[in-house]
């Protein structure tokens, strides 16, 4: 026998969420956050302040991200490879965008195409540069990357030594900044610090006349000799600390929580997890997420994580898994499935996830997990 459903029969309308009930995962995500970083940020000092929105804008989301800079009045912006130049050009028309990984032989065109700064690492980029802009009689200037500690990218010693003695090898390529990059800006009173420092002055010198670029997050908190044209903050913007041991002045900018999927209630010397790993002293109450390793939590959280749910701390109980992590709410006993754990809230930020896990912000900000529904606070 076959039912009759009318019309607009509610069975086929989508399920209505209750407002209180959230049935998968949500990363929280605030633009606005970001835009109100950004501006603390700028007031810090008197230089332009860019956005580093690298690596997605360090896993948020750069479409979300970049075009409420944009129209907070940021108008550099640097990524790290050309696949994410390319792709954020399409939602940013008019800022300027630098390349840090720089130029790939065979990709100038494209560059100069999409109006693209690359960052030039080395003397072979220098040339590169030169005859493709050449080539185009036209100037497209480009950022001179020098290394004053990191040992990584950059024009290192002998380099430098080689441009004193041969000027002529800048010829024709047009500069708008000479840029460096800190070793160990989180930390003020170190030597590797106060040296480049030191090494960025001379340079300035040596480049008279050419804008500078210098501090990121951390370093825009070091002082006047660090200040430069164009400071290069990227965490900060997302909030994360960039003065560690000292209070964060950034606002949050990431919420993640996760409706319990089950409870269940162990005796003692049951274990959780794993290897078993966890034991139960007492009779207990082990709460599961829908989240693990997968949607990028690290496995050294093992027996180390806290959860909230409001006020109250909860710890994750024996191994993560790759979808499933576990909690002891023994002192939460009112708590039910579909009451949701606060992963990255106001009582436990995206720093102290990253302490508990034994990395930095940075990593679990950038491993953030592609299940999540991810949820956009409006502007
Ligand atoms: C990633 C990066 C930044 C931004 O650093 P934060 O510590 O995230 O502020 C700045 N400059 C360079 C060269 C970078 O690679």
């Amino acid at each position: 026998m076959s039912k009759t459903i009318a019309s607009g029969n509610i069975c086929s309308a989508p399920r209505p969420e209750p407002p209180d009930r959230v049935t998968a995962p949500v990363l929280t995500i605030d633009p606005g956050a970001v835009v109100d970083n950004w501006r603390q940020l700028a007031a810090r000092h008197a230089g332009d302040t860019a956005a580093v929105v690298k690596a997605d804008a360090y896993g948020l989301g750069a479409a979300l991200i970049a075009p409420a800079l944009a129209a907070a009045g940021c108008r550099h912006f640097f990524v790290a490879t050309p696949d994410e130049a390319f792709r954020l050009r399409t939602v940013l028309a008019d800022p300027w965008i630098a390349v840090l990984n720089g130029c790939p032989a065979g990709m100038e065109r494209d560059f100069i195409a999409h109006r693209l700064t690359p960052v030039l690492n080395s003397l072979g980029d220098v040339a590169r540069w030169r005859t493709s802009v050449q080539d185009r009689a036209m100037s497209h200037p480009a950022v001179l990357h020098i290394d004053t500690g990191m040992s990584r990218l950059g024009f290192d010693r002998a380099e430098m030594a080689q441009l004193d003695t041969t000027p002529d090898l800048l010829t024709g390529v047009t500069l708008t900044y000479i840029m460096s990059h800190l070793v160990s800006a989180e930390q003020p009173d170190c030597d590797e610090t106060r040296q480049q420092a030191t090494r960025f002055a001379r340079l300035r010198a040596r480049f008279s006349g050419v804008k500078t670029s210098f501090a990121n997050s951390s370093g825009m908190f070091l002082g006047p000799a660090f200040e430069s044209d164009l400071a290069r903050p990227g965490y900060a913007l997302y909030g994360g600390n960039p003065v560690p041991g000292r209070a964060n002045p950034m606002r949050p900018v990431v919420g993640l929580a996760a409706p319990i999927l089950q409870i269940r209630q162990i005796e003692p010397g049951d274990t959780v997890g794993y290897n078993a790993t966890w034991r139960a002293a007492r009779p207990s109450l082990i709460a599961t997420i829908g989240v693990g390793y997968a949607d990028g939590m690290p496995r050294t959280l093992a027996n180390r994580l806290l959860a909230y749910h409001n006020e109250k701390p909860v710890p994750l109980v024996g191994r993560v898994s790759m979808d499933l992590m576990s909690f002891d709410i023994t002192d939460c006993p009112a708590l039910a499935p579909g009451d949701l754990l606060d992963l990255i809230g106001p009582h436990h930020g995206i720093d102290d996830l990253a302490h508990e896990a034994g990395t930095l912000g940075y990593e679990i900000l950038t491993s953030l997990g592609r299940r999540y529904r991810r949820v956009a606070k409006s502007v």
